[in-house]
C-alpha cells in the first residue's frame, strides 16, 4: 500500500467511529459541555464540536459560531487529555477488614482500549513529557506504550492508545506552539493524522488521512478511502501555513534554560508576584503539570482505607512543606518555581522543556498572567545573578 495520504469525505467520519467501536475502541474526544471544549467519552460525530471555534485571550475563554461545519474548527481545548492519563483522583490501593486480618487490592489499573481522537500537536508532546515523568522514557511516535512503566496507574491507562491526530488549523491568540517546536502540525506522531479541509464547503468538506504506523494503515485501509490528489495536498499546506502564520504568541527559547538560571533574584518576579493569586489554575490547566498528593482516606464503619492520589499545584503554600514550614512562603517564589521548573529545571531533571506552548496558561489565569511576556521581561531586565551555593533547590538563599 502506498504511503500517500488519502482523502476521507467528512461525512464519512461515522465510518470511523464504526471502525474504531468494531476493534472495541473506547473514543474519547472533544465535545461541548458547559460553554467550553473539553475531551470525554464520545460514540458519534454528532457530539463533536462542530460549528465551534473558540477566541481565547489572557483570563478570558469564550466559544464562538464559526458559521461553517468544521468539526476540529478551534484551538487547545478547555479541558485537558491528562485527566484520561494522570487522573485528578485516583485510588493507589485499598486496604479492607476480613475477618481478624486485611487484605490489600490494587487501585484503578484499568486496562481498556483507548482511542483519542482529535488529538493536537501539542498535547501529543504534552503527552510525550508525561511519559518521562511517570514512565521514565518517551513512548515511540504512535501508539507505542511507553517503554517502562514505572507508575503502574499512569502506565495501565496509558498502555496502548491510538492516537488519532488532528493538524490544527485555528490556533488562538494564546497558542505559542510553533516557539515551542511541538506544532500545529503532527508529523509523524499520531497513528492517523487527520486534516480537516474546505468545512465551508459542504460538498467539499473532506480530511486528508495520513496513516504513520500499522494500526493507523490498517484502520485506514478498511474505509475505503480515495488517495488524495495534489489538490488535497496543497490544501492541507495551506492549512498548516495557515495556522503557523495566525499562531497568536511566539517565546524566544534560545539559550532559555540558562537565562532563567540566571535571573534567579530578577526584580520582575516581585513585579509578578503582585498580581499573581496563587491560584493554581495555571497548574490545573497546564497539560504537563504532574504535582500530586498522596493521603490515606479511612472509612472506619466499612472498615476500608483508601490510599489516593490528587492533584495538587506548586502554588499552594502546603505543597512545599518541610519539617518546619514550607519553603517556598511567598507568591514571588512560588511563581519562580513553577515558571523555572517549566522553561528551565524541567531540561535538567527530564531532558525536555516542561512547556510545550498550548497557551492555557494564559488563558485560563483569572488575571491574564502571560507566561510568554513574562520570559520576555526577564529577558530585557538586567539580572543579579544566582548566588554561589544556592544553586541545588534555587529557592534557599533567595528571598522567600
Ligand atoms: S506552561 Fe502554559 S503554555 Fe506551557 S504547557 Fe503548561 S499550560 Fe501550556
Ligand atoms: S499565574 Fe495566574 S493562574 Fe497561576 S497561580 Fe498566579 S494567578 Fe493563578
Amino acid at each position: 500500500m502506498s504511503n500517500r495520504p488519502l482523502v476521507m469525505a467528512a461525512h464519512d467520519l461515522g465510518a470511523l467511529f464504526g471502525v474504531l467501536a468494531d476493534d472495541g475502541y473506547e473514543v474519547l474526544g472533544p465535545t461541548v459541555h458547559d460553554g467550553a471544549i473539553v475531551i470525554e467519552a464520545i460514540t458519534q460525530p454528532s457530539q463533536l464540536p462542530r460549528g465551534w471555534g473558540d477566541a481565547q485571550e489572557p483570563g478570558s475563554y469564550r466559544l464562538v459560531e464559526r458559521g461553517d461545519g468544521a468539526y476540529f474548527g478551534f484551538a487547545a481545548p478547555a479541558g485537558t487529555w491528562k485527566r484520561h492519563l494522570f487522573e485528578p483522583r485516583a485510588v493507589l490501593w485499598r486496604s479492607r477488614r476480613d475477618g481478624d486480618g486485611v487484605v490489600f487490592e490494587p487501585g484503578e489499573h484499568v486496562r481498556r482500549r483507548r482511542a483519542f481522537l482529535g488529538i493536537r500537536g501539542c498535547d501529543l508532546a504534552a503527552i510525550a513529557v508525561q511519559d518521562r515523568v511517570f514512565c521514565g522514557s518517551p513512548a515511540k511516535s504512535g501508539s507505542g506504550s511507553p517503554r517502562r512503566s514505572a507508575d503502574p496507574v499512569y502506565g495501565a491507562k496509558r498502555e496502548g492508545i491510538l492516537f488519532i491526530g488532528i493538524n490544527c488549523s485555528d490556533p488562538a491568540s494564546t497558542c505559542f506552539c510553533t516557539s515551542m517546536g511541538t506544532g500545529p502540525a503532527i508529523g509523524e506522531r499520531a497513528d492517523l493524522s487527520l486534516t480537516e479541509l474546505d468545512p465551508a464547503l459542504p460538498d467539499q468538506h473532506r480530511f486528508l488521512v495520513h496513516a504513520t504506523t500499522d494500526r493507523g494503515r490498517a484502520i485506514a485501509a478498511r474505509m475505503n478511502l480515495a488517495v488524495a490528489t495534489d489538490r488535497d495536498l496543497a490544501s492541507a499546506t495551506a492549512v498548516r501555513d495557515g495556522a503557523i502564520a495566525s499562531m497568536g504568541r511566539s517565546m524566544d527559547t534560545e539559550d532559555l534554560p540558562a537565562r532563567l538560571r540566571e535571573a534567579a533574584e530578577d526584580p520582575r518576579w516581585d513585579d509578578v508576584a503582585r498580581r499573581c493569586l496563587s491560584c493554581g489554575n495555571c497548574t490545573m490547566a497546564c497539560p504537563t503539570c504532574f504535582c500530586a498528593d498522596v493521603s490515606d482516606q479511612p472509612d472506619v464503619a466499612a472498615g476500608v482505607d483508601e490510599r489516593v492520589r490528587e492533584w495538587a499545584s506548586c502554588f499552594q503554600l502546603d505543597h512545599s512543606y518541610l519539617h518546619g514550614g514550607s519553603v517556598r512562603v511567598s507568591t514571588k517564589a512560588r511563581y519562580r518555581q513553577w515558571m523555572t521548573h517549566k522553561l528551565s529545571t524541567w531540561w535538567d531533571q527530564f531532558g525536555v522543556s516542561g512547556c510545550v506552548g498550548c497557551g492555557r496558561c494564559i488563558t485560563f489565569c483569572p488575571v491574564g498572567i502571560d507566561i510568554t511576556e513574562e520570559v520576555r521581561a526577564i529577558r530585557a531586565s538586567k539580572s543579579v545573578p544566582l548566588e554561589e551555593g544556592t544553586a541545588e533547590t534555587g529557592e534557599k538563599g533567595h528571598s522567600r
